[in-house]
C-alpha cells in the first residue's frame, strides 16, 4: 500500500491531511470542478435505457456544488448509447458513420433530459461539443476558453461531449476521460472527478488477482503507477479503460488540478467527496509550468 503523508501546495497550505484521524483532501475548498460521467454510469445495464434516477441525482449533486459557490462543468458521455437505444440497435455500433448517426439522435435526447432536470433546480445548463481541432487550432481553442469563461460568469453549467456527429478518426479524441482532462486544463479547473464503473486504481486487476490492493493516493505519476493500470473497463457502454484514465491524470495533474477516479454507481458520492467520506483514488496536482495542452495533444494523442 502506498504510504500516505501530508501534502502542501506552494503557499504551504495543506492540500491533503489527516484531521482527527480522518483523511481530508479539502475538496470543498475547490473553486472550479469538472465532473465526468461515463455512459455505463448513466444507463441501465440490463436494457441500455437511460437511468433517469441517476441523471436526477447527478443533476442535483451538480446544482448543489454550484450552490456551494463552485464553478461546475459536466462532461457527459451517453450520446451514442442513448441514440443506439432510441434507434433500436441491439449491438453497440462499430462503424463510425453508425456511431455518428446514433450520436446525432442521442446527444439531442441527452441534452433534452439534462435541460429539463436542471431547470427543475432553477439551474441553466449549456452544451459545448468539441473535436480535437477545437484544441489544436489556437483560434478555436481561445474561443472555446472564452465561451467557458463567459458561461461560468453567467452561472451556467456547461455540459461537454465530443462532437461525435462530425468527428472522424483524424479529429477524434475517442474517449471522454481524455476530453474531461483537456477541458480541466483549458479552463484552469482545480479538481477533476472521473465517475466510472470502477472504484479507482488497484495495484493489479482485482478481477484476476485477488491480492490486488486499492490505491488511495497517487502523489506522482511514476512508471510504477502505469504498471498498475490494465486495459480493462468492465462494461460495453463506454470507451475509457484505466490507461485513458492515467492519460487524463497526467493532463489534469500537470495542469494543476487534483483528479479523482471514483465509482459512479451512486453519484451521491460527489457530496461525500466534499465531506471526505468516499472511496476513490486521488491523484494530487503536480503542476508543471512548461506543460502546454495543445503540444501534449499533438505529441501524444494527435
Ligand atoms: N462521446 C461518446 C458518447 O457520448 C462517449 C465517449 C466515451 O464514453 O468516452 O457517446
Amino acid at each position: 500500500m502506498i504510504k500516505y503523508k501530508k501534502v502542501y501546495d506552494k503557499e504551504e497550505r495543506y492540500l491533503a491531511y489527516w484531521m482527527k484521524g480522518q483523511e481530508s483532501f479539502a475538496f470543498n475548498r475547490k473553486k472550479r470542478v469538472v465532473v465526468k460521467i461515463g455512459s455505463s454510469s448513466l444507463i441501465h445495464e440490463e436494457t441500455g435505457n437511460l437511468n433517469l434516477t441517476k441523471v436526477e441525482y447527478l443533476v442535483r449533486e451538480l446544482c448543489d456544488m454550484r450552490n456551494r459557490g463552485m464553478d461546475v462543468c459536466l462532461v457527459s458521455s451517453g450520446a451514442i448509447a442513448v441514440g443506439r437505444q432510441s434507434i433500436g440497435l441491439r449491438e453497440r455500433p462499430k462503424d463510425i458513420s453508425l456511431k455518428q448517426a446514433c450520436a446525432a439522435v442521442g446527444q439531442a435526447r441527452l441534452m433534452m433530459t439534462y435541460q429539463k432536470i436542471f431547470s427543475e433546480y432553477n439551474q441553466v445548463a449549456g452544451q459545448i461539443l468539441m473535436t480535437k481541432n477545437t484544441m489544436i487550432n489556437p483560434v478555436s481553442r481561445e474561443n472555446a476558453k472564452n465561451t467557458f469563461e463567459e458561461l461560468f460568469g453567467l452561472g451556467v453549467i456547461p455540459i461537454v461531449n465530443e462532437n461525435d456527429t462530425v468527428s472522424t478518426y483524424e479529429m477524434q479524441f475517442g474517449d471522454n476521460d481524455t476530453i474531461s482532462a483537456i477541458v480541466s486544463s483549458l479552463i484552469g479547473a482545480d479538481l477533476l472527478i472521473l465517475l466510472s464503473d470502477i472504484d479507482g486504481l488497484y495495484t493489479d486487476d482485482p478481477r484476476t488477482n485477488l491480492n490486488a490492493e486499492f490505491v488511495r493516493v497517487i502523489e506522482k505519476l511514476e512508471s510504477s503507477v502505469y504498471d498498475m493500470a490494465k486495459h480493462t473497463t468492465g462494461s460495453d457502454a463506454g470507451t475509457g479503460g484505466m490507461a485513458t484514465k492515467l492519460t487524463a491524470a497526467k493532463i489534469a495533474t500537470f495542469s494543476g488540478a487534483d483528479m479523482v477516479i471514483a465509482n459512479g454507481k451512486d453519484v451521491r458520492i460527489l457530496h461525500h467527496m466534499l465531506d471526505d467520506t468516499f472511496t476513490g483514488t486521488v491523484f494530487l496536482a503536480d503542476k508543471k509550468e512548461n506543460f502546454r495542452i495543445a503540444d501534449f495533444i499533438m505529441e501524444t494523442i494527435g
